[in-house]
């Protein structure tokens, strides 16, 4: 059987290591970058770079998007001249897999079935590691036709892909997610400028911390990049930011308080202004330790 042609649109630290994925399992691919200089490796690998979203649009059966936000979304969607919709064959599949409003998501997916295709939203887990190795996690929004449609293509991509509804539904989840890992990490980040103010020896202490109640995953994550001074990105602080702020949105359209998003989103935005943006979120620690 042909394999399905592939486009993947946004070559980020997750964006190129799902494409090599893609890739390296034989599917025809198209790939497209705003800042042409990522695609460089793919073209040369043998992969068709598309000057715009269109170009990959109009030669895929597939389209995969892993893209910053909503805003880089709806460009690379939505755009007259230049955007995906604009070419995508009805029948075709759309996959969004950045991490997005729920909102956004329903928008996308009507203006998807108008062009007679249909949306999944599939966002991931795991980070720069996990897609380069083909170890992410889907969390899948949509209908389960277009989910058989395009497994065979997030299988080279994952460890596992979970269906968890009609559409929206995974981008809520992986919003609920990263609420629960961002207000962690800005309270971890707290605690640790207390510790440092209180004096007491860092490294006993926060031994102790990751091996008793609180010793989560991430904790033991955040407080090793933070003892080696390694900030190089895996998830940027910023995007943390972006899906603290989806997740309080979230939270008000249904009527839920999301209390603790807010001071969280206030820590992770005096990162921001202090020159973190752009480093891994794990360095809103040394970004909320005092001069
Ligand atoms: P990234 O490295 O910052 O890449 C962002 C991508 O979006 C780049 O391709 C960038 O293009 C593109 N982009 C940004 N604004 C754009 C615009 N206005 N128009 C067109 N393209 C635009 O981010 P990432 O870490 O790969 O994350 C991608 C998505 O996955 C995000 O939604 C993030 O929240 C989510 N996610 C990330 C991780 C992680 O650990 N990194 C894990 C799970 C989910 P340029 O190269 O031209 O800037």
């Amino acid at each position: 059987m042909t394999k399905p042609r592939v486009a993947i649109l946004g070559l980020g630290l997750m964006g190129t290591g799902m494409a090599g994925r893609v890739l390296t399992a034989g599917f025809p691919l198209a790939v497209y970058n705003r800042n042409p200089e990522k695609t460089a490796p793919f073209a040369k690998a043998g992969a068709y770079v598309a000057r715009t979203p269109r170009d990959a649009a109009a030669r895929s059966d597939i389209i995969i998007s892993m893209l910053a936000d909503d805003n880089a979304s709806r460009a690379v969607w939505l755009d007259k001249e230049t955007g995906t919709l604009a070419a995508a064959a009805p029948g075709t599949w759309l996959v969004e897999s950045s991490t997005a409003s729920v909102q956004w998501i329903h928008e996308l997916a009507a203006a998807a079935k108008q062009k007679e295709c249909e949306l999944l939203d599939a966002p991931v887990t795991g980070s720069k590691p996990q897609a380069a190795a083909g170890e992410l996690l889907f969390l899948v929004g949509g209908s389960t036709e277009a989910l058989a449609a395009v497994r065979p293509v997030l299988a080279v991509m994952s460890r596992d892909i979970v269906h968890l509804g009609p559409t929206g539904s995974g981008a809520t989840l992986k919003l609920i997610n990263n609420f629960l890992c961002g207000v962690q990490a800005a309270s971890l980040a707290e605690a640790m400028s207390l510790l440092t103010a209180s004096g007491l020896d860092r490294e006993k202490s926060v031994a102790i911390l990751a091996a008793g109640a609180p010793g989560s995953p991430l904790l033991k994550v955040l407080t090793t990049r933070a003892a080696a001074n390694d900030f190089t990105p895996n998830f940027v602080l910023r995007l943390m930011a972006k899906d603290l702020t989806y997740a309080r949105e979230e939270g008000a359209r249904r009527g839920v308080a999301m209390n603790t998003a807010a001071p969280a989103i206030a820590d992770f935005e005096k990162a921001i202004a202090a020159g973190y943006a752009d480093q891994d979120f794990s360095a809103i620690i040394p970004a909320l330790q005092k001069p």
